[in-house]
């Protein structure tokens, strides 16, 4: 937590905020798997909603419910680590396309 920057502190409010723990909630209601998980065909309840675009600070980012995805914790750190390695994470669509 100390190590963290003023504007990491800053942004980390926002996950205290009353319309986050809803869309939280409503995220894990409408996708209780992982979704990484289940892209490589296996079934892990999710228990943790990520940003899909590094929201950094932003609210109309952080607050928009088609940037969510349900994580189980294990994808989630893994996913968090390769952010902080600073190496860009590709993901694709159904369609085949990055998104
Ligand atoms: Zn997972």
């Amino acid at each position: 937590m100390t190590s963290r920057s003023p504007a990491a502190q800053e942004y980390h409010k926002l996950y205290r905020t009353a319309i986050w723990k809803q869309l939280r909630k409503a995220q894990l209601a409408r996708e209780p798997l992982c979704h990484l998980c289940s892209e490589v065909g296996s079934v892990t309840a999710a228990d943790t909603v990520d940003h899909v675009k590094p929201h950094r600070g932003d609210q109309a980012l952080f607050f928009d419910p088609a940037n969510l995805a349900s994580l189980c914790a294990s994808c989630h750190s893994r996913h968090k680590q390769r952010e902080e390695n600073g190496r860009k994470i590709v993901r694709y669509g159904a369609d085949g396309y990055p998104i």
